[in-house]
């Protein structure tokens, strides 16, 4: 059974975005800081370390996706926000130690992309930016010291075996017959793996901990691999590699982390975690107090998937244009496609933190841009879908000047000017030669308000042989133009937007559906591939009013009844407008 989502909130204000929330996670802290548990510690050079120590480790694999923000959110906001109250910093931390899927073109946009969330890994002058590869030389010493201690041991059964001795939830695992070496023969053995004196999966290094342990996880776990491939920093000077369990704990010792922050499938790995980090305390290769893991519930997003390794598959099979295309759940799409750092923030602080797993609807990531871009964004009129109005009583050549307000709630904003001539563009759904019932737009004989214009009264249309629609044909009112005495004297039911055929800029507009059709794409019996949508991008050739021409790359607008618009950060240069709707004015994209 799926878990249950979360519907969007119907009214919210994007005030708060930034206000300290509460959450269990947050308790643990303050219980911490009142009991003193990491208080008056110094680094290794002796300076002081703060009582709150969080990090965020993606592993440099891929570009991060929306599942990360919540990670980068709550650690780096927990840093944000005890920092004022005892000191905290949070680490950027690179979990590389799988040399062969990891690459700086990741790491750098992961840097990239932290920042732009409105992050930062500075803390008192000093940049913490950290690699697990720069720990290499100290796990492997660690390592050997576990095995001096009789606590690790080489295994030199195959992965196969080591997999199918492990036993089962009702069955104790089966002891390796290497899994009573003498502390000499295991070190001799570590040593060689270093060395090289073995092929890829020939060795593994193990903890020696309990094979009938009821917690599969504690039943000798593998600690080191043979691996000949080359790593991005460490070059080729390394042919073992840490795994996950032995790397993550010690490199969070090593920073002093009090906080080690991690998804709900790590739970089981937890007792790991502090048998790792206690052997290596009693040893005296670590001095306390020990980092503690806590594990919160992963975001899982309607019509989207979080798997840095589905999203490749996405990418290398040309599903979408790239990591940034406007349709990836990825944070680079995300800014691609119009979000805001302020917007996905929000985001992360309405789904709270939690302990049990749920699935947020999309609606509410786009209800929080809405309510980021609400207020500041400034508007602007775009016919996505033009049809020509002709004003057969305006005289040709002629223009009449009509100013609208940026933001009709902030006025210090000023206003847009723009020109009404004979001949405007307006929606195609606009008019309807047969109007439907509750049809109040333009249909022959019917008036409408051209928004901060005047009002006209439809007298026809042109059609071609085909008996499609060219050209509608209507009579102004010169004493209706908005804004002046009189003009409301005027009662109609219609109000619709319009630019100048003259003064129009022509624009390319990318308008984007969800990329999945299956709510869950990632769940279900099919594969997330054939749950694509093939209509998930549409492209129209649209006609601005003229202020847009202006638009900078990554500007936001509103444009007046349909939507947040961003002009695309890529594709859009001087005399080339380009615009992504981010999202409709009302929820409907997920109907
Ligand atoms: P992926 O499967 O996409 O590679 P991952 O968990 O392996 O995800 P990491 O690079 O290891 O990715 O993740 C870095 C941090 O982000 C981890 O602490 C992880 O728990 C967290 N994280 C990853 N995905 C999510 C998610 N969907 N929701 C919340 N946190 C996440
Ligand atoms: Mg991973």
């Amino acid at each position: 059974m799926n878990p249950p989502t979360i519907p969007s909130p119907l009214t919210a204000s994007a005030e708060h975005v930034d206000a300290a929330p509460s959450n269990f996670l947050r308790a643990i802290i303050d219980r911490d800081l009142a009991n003193g548990t990491y208080r008056g510690r110094i680094d290794r050079d002796g300076r002081p370390l703060p009582p709150v120590v969080t990090r965020f480790p993606p592993e440099p694999n891929g570009y991060l996706h929306v599942g990360h923000a919540k990670s980068i959110c709550l650690n780096f906001g927990i840093a944000r926000d005890y920092d004022a109250h005892g000191g905290a910093r949070c680490h950027m931390r690179f979990d590389d130690t799988n040399p062969t899927k990891e690459g700086q073109e990741y790491v750098d946009s992961i840097l990239d992309v932290v920042q732009w969330l409105g992050f930062s890994w500075e803390h008192q002058g000093r940049s913490h930016v950290y690699y697990a590869s720069d720990y290499f030389e100290t796990l492997y010493a660690f390592a050997e010291m576990l095995i001096a201690h009789g606590c690790a041991y080489v295994d030199s059964q195959d992965a196969d075996t080591i997999r199918a001795t492990r036993g089962s939830l009702t069955e104790a695992g089966l002891a390796s017959p290497f899994r009573e070496r003498s502390a000499e023969e295991n070190l001799a053995l570590f040593r060689a793996m270093r060395a090289g004196k073995f092929a890829d999966g020939e060795q593994v290094l193990r903890a020696k901990i309990d094979m009938a342990a009821p917690n599969v996880v504690m039943r000798d776990p593998v600690l080191y691999r043979v691996r000949h491939a080359y790593h991005h920093r460490t070059e080729n000077r390394w042919c073992i590699y840490p795994m996950y369990d032995f790397t993550h704990c010690v490199s969070d010792a090593l920073e002093s982390v009090t906080h080690s922050l991690c998804t709900l499938e790590f739970e089981n790995n937890r007792p790991l975690y502090n048998w790792i980090l206690t052997q290596l305390c009693e040893l005296g290769a670590l001095p306390p107090p020990l980092p503690k893991q806590y594990e919160f519930a992963r975001l899982n997003l309607t019509h989207a998937i979080t798997s840095k390794r589905k999203l490749l598959t996405l990418v290398e099979e040309n599903h979408v244009e790239g990591w940034d295309d406007p349709r990836m759940p990825t944070l680079v799409g995300l800014r691609r496609r119009g979000f805001t750092p302020e917007s996905i923030r929000l985001f992360c602080e309405r789904i709270g933190v939690a302990k049990a797993d749920s699935w947020i609807e999309m609606a509410v990531l786009d209800q929080a841009l809405r309510d980021d871009l609400e207020p500041k964004a400034p508007r602007a009129t775009v016919v996505l879908r033009p049809l020509k109005l002709i004003i057969d009583n305006f005289l040709e050549g002629h223009h009449e000047a009509c100013v609208a307000p940026v933001h009709a709630a902030r006025s210090e904003l000023g206003q847009r000017s723009f020109q009404f001539t004979r001949e405007l563009w307006i929606e195609q759904e606009d008019f309807m030669e047969v109007p439907s019932k509750g049809f109040f737009r333009l249909s022959p004989g019917n008036r409408v308000r051209l928004r901060y214009g005047f009002v006209i009264e439809c007298i026809g249309c042109d059609k071609d042989e085909q008996g499609q629609v060219v050209a509608v044909h209507a009579h102004y009112f010169v004493d209706s133009k908005s804004g002046t005495a009189g003009s409301d004297l005027y009662k109609v039911k219609g109000n619709i937007h319009w630019v100048s055929a003259a003064q129009a800029v022509s624009t390319e507009v990318r308008l984007y559906a969800p990329l999945f059709m299956d709510a869950q794409p990632d769940t279900s019996e099919r594969n997330f591939v054939a749950s694509l949508n093939p209509h998930s991008k549409e492209v129209v050739h649209a006609y601005a009013e003229p202020s847009l021409a202006q638009a900078l790359p990554e500007q936001h607008f509103q444009f007046e009844r349909h939507g947040y618009f961003v002009a695309d950060r890529v594709d859009t240069q001087p005399g080339r407008l380009i615009f992504n709707r981010t999202v409709s004015l009302k929820d409907s994209r997920h109907k």
